[in-house]
């Protein structure tokens, strides 16, 4: 019977606790469930989230795989003791998540709601606003993984022009896929709503500054649910004053929870989200860490398994 230690944090047990019997008991999976302070020479599987009990994997010997509750792994991917498998999570109620979050945002900027939220002052102000219709307005996907790629489809059903960027070549219907950094600078000169939606890697760090600013549409907004890392803050900052930027809404930053006297909380072109974009939902993340378990129990490849060379 494998042992399965649930190394999240304590209060998240409560949530966890029925959908993960369930879904080991749908998964046939006849398993034993432990917490921190259980023998680690003795746990099969770790369910990890970055924030837990468990930093250092060297105890856990007999360990087949440890298993992330959360998509983004650059918390962990680094860590020297992990020589276990490492899979990330992809779950259907993550990817829901997002695609609302980010079809909600560009929604709400290809409209200009804002716009008539700040000017409801008595003007009737009729064919002052008029947007152009989805087909017309070219959005920018940067990466076209299990979250990119469902919030490109779901702007593209929406009829919008969509280009999605990732690093290896790709082809998704209804998208225009580029890919490196030829394929960056078309995407971003197309951009007039762009969504990041890129892990965490030295590569991605501070892809959006102020060169790779100055080369978008003038006035383009930037919605980024994906992580702090990828902004020059300073360099949006710079270009949300200047006016070449024309408005960002942010769900993660550099540092979370984002500070107090971060100027981003106090700029009028800023909408701040407390990393809310995407949550990962128990009853679907639970099927996938039983799959995973079963798989790993019938000798199978584990599924969205960390390429750790590349950091996601
Ligand atoms: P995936 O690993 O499935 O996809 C990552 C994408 O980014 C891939 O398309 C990949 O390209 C691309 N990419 C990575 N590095 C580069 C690079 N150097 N240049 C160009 N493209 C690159 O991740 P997910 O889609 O599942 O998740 C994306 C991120 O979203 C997570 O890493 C996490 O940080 C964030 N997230 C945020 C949440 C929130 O609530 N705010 C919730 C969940 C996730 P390729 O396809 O070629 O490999």
């Amino acid at each position: 019977m494998p042992r399965i230690l649930f190394a999240a944090k304590p209060e998240q047990w409560p949530a966890y606790e029925t959908p993960l019997a369930t879904a080991l008991a749908e998964a046939g999976i006849d398993a034993e469930i432990v917490h921190p302070g259980a023998d680690p020479a003795s746990i099969d599987y770790i369910v990890y989230t970055p924030f837990g009990p468990v930093q250092d994997f060297t105890p856990y010997t007999r360990t087949k795989a440890v298993l992330s509750l959360w998509a983004g792994v650059e918390r962990i991917v680094g860590n020297e003791t992990l020589t276990q498998p490492l899979c990330r999570m992809v779950d259907e109620g993550l990817e829901r998540g997002m695609v609302e979050w980010v079809t909600g945002h560009t929604l709400r900027y290809h409209l200009g709601i804002d716009f008539y939220r700040t000017h409801q002052d008595g003007v009737w102000r009729q064919g002052e606003q008029v947007p152009p219709l989805a087909p017309d307005r070219s959005v920018v996907i940067l990466g076209l993984g299990a979250l990119g790629a469902a919030c490109a489809k779901a702007l593209a059903g929406l009829g919008f022009k969509v280009t999605g960027w990732s690093r290896t070549p790709k082809t998704l219907e209804g998208i225009d896929c580029v890919h490196g950094a030829e394929g960056l600078k078309m995407a971003l000169e197309r951009a007039e709503i762009l969504a990041t939606i890129l892990p965490n890697t030295p590569e991605t760090t501070n892809l959006l500054n102020a060169e790779s600013l100055a080369r978008m549409p003038k006035g383009a907004v930037i919605l980024n649910p994906g992580r702090g890392n990828v902004i020059d803050d300073d360099a949006l900052l710079a270009a949300l004053d200047a006016g070449q930027i024309g408005g960002a809404t942010l769900d993660v930053f550099k540092t979370e929870p984002l500070p107090a006297d971060h100027p981003y909380w106090a700029h009028p072109k800023v909408t701040v989200t407390p990393h809310i974009a995407a949550e990962t939902r128990p009853a679907s993340a639970a099927r996938v860490i039983a799959e995973n378990i079963r798989r790993g129990e019938a000798g199978e490849p584990f599924l969205f398994r960390v390429d750790r060379a590349q950091g996601y």
